[in-house]
């Protein structure tokens, strides 16, 4: 269950209600943000009679639920969660998309690809500064000098951006540059990273685990808000599969399954999930039709020479055909994209 303590309760409240949630053998874990609320867990599985709380001072709200992720499910809120990220609210209207190659590679590929995908709408800028690599001899990004190029990218064209935690003792490095840090595939499941990271207010984009069920995924999530960070955008990237005609199988059912679950914004990544640039276009379309709150797609200026990732890039043609297809989809679905006047502008 999940209490929502009232604005005003007092201390001597909030520790009556966890009181009585021990004494009935219930375990208690507080959560501060956005508002106080308490996750009541019941041990022993459903033996346990639920506590009644109702009428205790200082409670607003018990919402009953056996879900694996309180916090994240649909019961705690039925509004939709918007994540504000300096005014790019995704989760709302607007199908947000986020654009840039899959690492920060230099300063002339990354600022001539912020430039090109802002002016034909996107609204954050990604890039690798730390990159996961199968190979320890791949490229593994430029580190912290990729961080100061994905900033001085956003002093130049007002993106927001968004790159990737790797190494839990680069948090606050990574935090300095990023407006939002990206957890990766490889990184779902790495619970120590989660809860340090959620322990700041930065808005965090998590990555679905390759192998990782929805539930495992939301689980994810509940890790971050339990550590009292709200602000969490979820990301399908695919999941493996049995055939080699695409690297991973992008899983599009989970978009409507996340949004009757929980209340998160979910935004789909079509390039890791393909690993064909061929396919994006499509997929894209597919993402927003099916109810996506925005997109993540790998552009590069010249794809057959991008350091990684490459065959799965698009080219600044390719993206701004998908966004004035996306701009023309949009209208009848309710949705808005930043990509008004796209296709003259990219004339
Ligand atoms: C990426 O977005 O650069 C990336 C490595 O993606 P994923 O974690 O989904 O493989
Ligand atoms: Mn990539």
């Amino acid at each position: 269950m999940t209490i929502l303590v009232n604005s005003s309760a007092s201390r001597q409240q909030i520790r009556r209600i966890l009181d009585v949630l021990h004494k009935n053998g219930w375990e208690s874990f507080v959560v501060h943000e956005p508002t106080t609320r308490i996750v009541g867990v019941n041990p022993k599985h459903g033996v346990l009679q639920a506590p009644c709380l109702d009428g205790l001072p200082g409670v607003e709200r018990v919402i009953h639920t056996s879900s694996q992720f309180p916090l994240a499910s649909r019961e705690a809120s039925p509004e939709n969660t918007v994540v504000d990220i300096d005014g790019v609210r995704v989760g709302g209207r607007e199908f947000v998309v986020v654009a840039g190659p899959c690492a920060v590679e230099s300063e002339e590929v990354l600022i001539e690809t912020a430039r090109a995908v802002k002016k034909l709408g996107a609204r954050i800028l990604r890039g690798g500064a730390f990159k996961p690599r199968s190979s320890p001899y791949a490229f593994q990004g430029l580190g912290k000098q990729g961080l100061k190029l994905l900033s001085k990218a956003r002093d130049l064209t007002g993106l927001k951006i968004c790159t990737e935690l790797l190494d839990p003792g680069n948090l606050a490095m990574v935090c300095d540059h990023a407006d939002i840090v990206q957890i990766g595939s490889r990184n779902m499941t790495n619970f120590a990273l989660l809860k340090k990271i959620g322990k700041l207010k930065k808005p965090i984009l998590l990555k679905r685990g390759m192998s990782a069920k929805v539930s495992e995924f939301l689980m994810a999530a509940e890790y971050l808000l339990a550590a009292g960070n709200p602000n969490v955008i979820l990301c399908e990237r695919g999941v493996v599969g049995f055939d080699q005609a695409t690297r991973n199988i992008l899983d599009l059912a989970c978009v409507p399954i996340v949004k009757t679950l929980s209340h998160l914004p979910i935004i789909v990544d079509p390039s890791h999930a393909t690993g064909y640039r061929e396919y994006i276009a499509p997929l894209s379309r597919a993402a927003l039709a099916v109810g996506a709150d925005g997109l993540l797609v790998e552009v590069h200026p010249r794809p057959a020479h991008a350091l990684c990732d490459g065959r799965q890039s698009i080219n600044f043609a390719q993206f701004g055909e998908i966004m004035a297809q996306l701009s023309a989809l949009a209208k009848p679905l309710g949705k808005t994209v930043n990509a008004d006047g796209a296709r003259t502008r990219a004339r």
